[in-house]
C-alpha cells in the first residue's frame, strides 16, 4: 500500500503535466506514492504526455484515459476508484495549486484524525468576475450543508482512502465531495489556507454557466441528501400544507355562506369570491405534491442502492 495517491484530473493541460509532475517528485522525494492521472477526453496531446510521464515512472504513474470529455467529476471518480494510497489528494493539473501543501494537508488527516480535509484559496489569482459570484456560492453551500468551509470548491484536497471508496461523483457534484462526505457519515471536515497560483497555461474549462448549474445542483443535493430515503416527507408536508389552508379557505366560505342564510342576507355565488380561486387552486397543487410523493416512493424504493448504507463498526460473534 502506498502512503499517498495524487489524483489528477484533466482535460487539455498538455503543457503544465510534465512540470507538475517534476514539482511533485521534488515534494514527494524519498515517500511512497502514486500520481494517477485522469485525462478526460483531452483534445490536446495530453494523453501523449501521460504516457511519457508513465514510460519514465512506470513505478508511480498511473494513466487513465476517459473516452469523452464527462467533466472533472467523472475524472474525480474514475481516479478515486484506481486509488489505493492510505491517503488521497486531489489536485488540478493547471498549475493553480502548489504540491508543496500535500505534506501538511496529510498530517491533519493522519494525526488531526480528519477524514477530510479541503484547500482554502484565502488569496485567490482569479478574476473579479469569479471571486465575487464564488463568495455567494460559498455562503449558499454553507448554509445548505452546515458545513463551515470557506471554498467548497478548491481542487486541492486531502482524504482518507475510506472516504473517496464511499462517495459517488456524479454529475458535477465536485463542487460538492464535503456534503458527499458528510451524507456517508465522514463528518469530520478540516480546512487549510493554501496558495493559489494564476494559470500558468492554458484556459480555465469552466465559465459564467458554473454559477447556474451550481446553484441547481446545490439544491439538488440538499434535496437528496435528506430526503433520497424518504422522498414523501418532503412531498407529503408540501401537500399536508396546501390542502390545510385550502381547507381551511372553503370553511371560510361555507361559513361566511351560512351566517349569511342564517341572517337572512342575500348569499353570493362562490365563484365570486376571491378566495375560492385560491383554495381550489391550492387543492390541485396540495393532490400533485402527494402523487409527486408517491412517485417519488416508488422510485426509491427500486433503487439498487437502497441498503447500501456507510457502516463505521460492526463487531461480529467468533
Ligand atoms: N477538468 C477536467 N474535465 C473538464 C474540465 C476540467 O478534468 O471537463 C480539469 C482541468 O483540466 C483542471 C481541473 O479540472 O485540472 C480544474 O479546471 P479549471 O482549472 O479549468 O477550473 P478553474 O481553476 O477555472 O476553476
Ligand atoms: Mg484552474
Amino acid at each position: 500500500m502506498k502512503e499517498l495517491s495524487i489524483v489528477i484530473p484533466l482535460y487539455n493541460e498538455e503543457e503544465s503535466l510534465s512540470e507538475l509532475k517534476a514539482w511533485i517528485d521534488r515534494v514527494l522525494k524519498g515517500r511512497s506514492y502514486e500520481v494517477i492521472f485522469v485525462d478526460d477526453g483531452s483534445r490536446d496531446g495530453s494523453w501523449a504526455e501521460v504516457q511519457r510521464l508513465a514510460e519514465a515512472d512506470a513505478e508511480r504513474v498511473v494513466g487513465i484515459r476517459m473516452a469523452r470529455n464527462y467533466g472533472k467529476s467523472a475524472g474525480l471518480q474514475m481516479g478515486f476508484q484506481a486509488a489505493t494510497g492510505r491517503v488521497v489528494i486531489t489536485m488540478d493539473a493547471d498549475l493553480q495549486d502548489s504540491p508543496e501543501e500535500i505534506a501538511e494537508l496529510e498530517r491533519k488527516i493522519l494525526e488531526d484524525g480528519y477524514d477530510l480535509v479541503s484547500g482554502w484559496k484565502k488569496k485567490r489569482h482569479d478574476p473579479l468576475s469569479k471571486t465575487i459570484p464564488t463568495r455567494l456560492y460559498n455562503a449558499a453551500t454553507r448554509w445548505v450543508s452546515g458545513i463551515e468551509l470557506h471554498d467548497f470548491n478548491c481542487g486541492l484536497k486531502a482524504y482518507r482512502l475510506e472516504v473517496v471508496k464511499a462517495i459517488e461523483v456524479q454529475g458535477e457534484m465536485h463542487r460538492y465531495i464535503p456534503i458527499l462526505a458528510k451524507s456517508v457519515g465522514f463528518d469530520r471536515i478540516g480546512e487549510q489556507v493554501v496558495q493559489h497560483q494564476a494559470r500558468k497555461y492554458g484556459s480555465s474549462k469552466f465559465g459564467l454557466e458554473r454559477f447556474i448549474n451550481g446553484f441547481l445542483d446545490l439544491m439538488t443535493i440538499g434535496f437528496m441528501s435528506r430526503f433520497s430515503r424518504k422522498p414523501m416527507h418532503f412531498f407529503g408536508a408540501l401537500g399536508v400544507m396546501m390542502f390545510l389552508v385550502s381547507l381551511a379557505g372553503f370553511s371560510w366560505i361555507a361559513l361566511g355562506k351560512l351566517i349569511s342564510i342564517w341572517e337572512g342576507n342575500p348569499t353570493r355565488n362562490i365563484t365570486e369570491i376571491s378566495a375560492f380561486y385560491v383554495s381550489l387552486t391550492g387543492m390541485v397543487f396540495g393532490l400533485q405534491f402527494f402523487l409527486t410523493g408517491f412517485l417519488a416512493e416508488m422510485t426509491s424504493r427500486n433503487d439498487t442502492k437502497r441498503h447500501d448504507y456507510q457502516v463505521a463498526e460492526h463487531i461480529k460473534k467468533q
